[in-house]
């Protein structure tokens, strides 16, 4: 089984956990109807986007 040579050192692992911080999600409101959705995205509440309906939701 290969193992490693040596212990990673303090500044190699937080080199490597450098990109490994999560970030918020992105949210922004839809013009149509207000409810919060995702940006470049379909609004879930309405089916709206860029401005028209692009799926109709029943209810
Ligand atoms: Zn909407």
């Amino acid at each position: 089984m290969a193992v490693p040579k040596r212990k990673t050192s303090p500044s190699k692992r937080g080199m490597r956990r450098s990109h490994d911080s999560i970030s918020a999600d992105a949210y922004q409101e839809c013009p149509n109807c207000g409810e919060l959705k995702r940006p470049h995205n379909l609004c879930t509440a309405c089916g709206h986007y860029n401005g028209r309906e692009i799926v109709s939701v029943e209810g």
